[in-house]
Parts: C-alpha cells; structure tokens; sequence
C-alpha cells in the first residue's frame, strides 16, 4: 500500500494535486482513498463534482455521536476513489490538530483499510507546522512518505524547508520521511534554477514538474480534475505520469 502525505504552504495547490493524483491513480486501476486533513475541508471537491462529503468531526457535532460506519462519512467520487474529509472543529474553538488524531484512530476503528482495501492512500495535509494537525499523517500507520509541493517563491521555499526540516525532525523509524517535492510552477523568473538548487541542497528529488494551467482552474470550476475533464490533455498526462513514478517506486521499493 502506497501511503502519501502531501504537505506545502496555504494556496500552494496541494488540493489540487492531491486530487488529480488520486484520479491519476484510479485511472492506471489502484484502489484509491483520499483523506482530507484541513478544516477548509475542501480537498476532495474536485472527486466528488460539487457534492461534498460530510466531514467527519462535522458529523460528530451535528449528530453528537461517533458515525457507525464508514458509509456515514465518506463518498465515492470519480474513478472509484473513496473521499473523506477530517474537517475541524467549530472555528475559535477546539484544536484541529486533536481533532484530526482522533478522527484517524476513529477511521482505523471502522475498519477503514481492512474494509476498503486501498492500493494507494493520499493525506492531503494542512500545511502549518505548529499545528498538531501536522504529525498527524506521519504518525506510524499513516503515511510513509511525503511529499512537499511548492513553487519558486521564496515564502513557498521557506515553508518547504520548514516541512523537510520538521519531518526529518521526527524520523525515528515509526515516521515517514520525505520522499521528494512536486514543482508546481508559479511562472516566477528562474523558478526552475531556484527550486532545483532547493532540492539540491537538501537531497531532494523532484519527482513533478506541473506547470501553471489555465485547464486545472476551466475543470476546477466544474467540480473536476483534469484528469476527469480529459485524460488526453498534455496537463493530464504530468499527473498521470507522476503518479506512475509514485507507484513504481511502490513496488520496486527503489531507494536513492
Ligand atoms: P490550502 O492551503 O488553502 O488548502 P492548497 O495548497 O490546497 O490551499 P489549492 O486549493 O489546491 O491549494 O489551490 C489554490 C488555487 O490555485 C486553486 O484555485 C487552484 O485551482 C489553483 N492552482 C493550483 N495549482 C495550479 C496550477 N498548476 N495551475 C493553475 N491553477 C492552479
Ligand atoms: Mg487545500
């Protein structure tokens, strides 16, 4: 089981990418899961064609009890992939980091992987450090790879260098560690010079290159991915090809 946690600053695209990955992936025939972990709740909207899921700590709050099945909670969204969303507590009260650790364990108590069976799970992670959101994905069982996703401006790079740094902080062997960066372009001068001497310096594979695209935000509008709007587009073929190296590694369990 392929199990990623997608990290980058607020409005970097880790939605956007979170999700054309996960159809990517259902397109070369994975069973896919994608777990929303930001309040916004707001990740799997793309899958699911303007028919959001009920987020989970929404549930609790408007039913006052945990939800019984998986059902409850989730939906199933383009190409099969099975969408929750953590969402978060009443805004002003409550802490999200707490909330998203207890959805997991609440998730893993419905018997979410045995159940589901996913090849490939997706984390899509709120992207601020001191939250205790943060570690949640990483802790062991979650996500065993990350991966950061920035552009080459210099706030975007900082918050990158802050993830990498934080993750690393944390590997003992029940952690995930980083497994490269996805470059989602900006159209900054010298974006690519800059974001590869980042990676570089850290040792870190850039495993995408995705350009700005006028066709992300034409489907976006219509609740979709690009890779639902039309797998043919050259935009489409970046994530699909993205996700194959992802998997590839899966199953060679190739290290650098
Ligand atoms: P947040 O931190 O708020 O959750 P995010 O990192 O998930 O934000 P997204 O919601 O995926 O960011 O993207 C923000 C906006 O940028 C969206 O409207 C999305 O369509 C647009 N966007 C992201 N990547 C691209 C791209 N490569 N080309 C064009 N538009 C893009
Ligand atoms: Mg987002």
């Amino acid at each position: 089981m392929l199990k990623i946690a997608i990290y980058g600053k607020g409005g970097i695209g880790k939605s956007t990418i979170t999700s054309n990955l996960s159809a990517a992936f259902s397109k070369l025939g994975k069973r896919v899961i994608q777990i929303g972990c930001d309040p916004k709740a707001d990740s799997t909207f793309n899958l699911l064609g303007g028919n959001p899921v009920q987020p989970v700590m929404n549930y609790i709050r408007e039913f006052d009890e945990d939800p019984e099945q998986i059902e409850d909670i989730s939906k199933i969204g383009f190409g099969g992939v099975l969408c929750i969303e953590t969402g978060g507590p009443t805004p002003g009260l409550g802490c999200a980091g707490r909330g998203i650790i207890a959805t997991f364990s609440l998730l893993e108590d419905l018997g979410l992987f045995e159940r589901f069976k996913p090849d490939v799970v997706l984390y899509d992670v709120l992207g601020d450090v001191v939250c205790g959101g943060f570690a949640a994905p990483l802790r062991a069982g979650y996500a065993d790879e990350v991966i950061i996703v920035t552009s080459g401006e210099k706030m975007a790079l900082y918050a990158a260098d802050n993830i990498n740094e934080a993750v690393n902080n944390f590997a003992d062997r029940s952690y995930a560690s980083v497994r490269g960066i996805i470059l989602n372009r900006r159209d900054i001068v010298d974006e690519e010079h800059k974001v590869r001497s980042f990676a570089a310096e850290r040792n870190l594979e850039i495993i995408g290159d995705v350009p700005r695209n006028d066709d992300i935000t034409r489907f976006e509008d219509m609740g979709k991915t690009v890779i639902e709007g039309d797998d043919s587009l050259p935009i489409s073929k970046i994530f699909l090809r993205i996700a194959r190296v992802l998997w590839e590694h899966e199953e060679t369990g190739y290290e650098e």
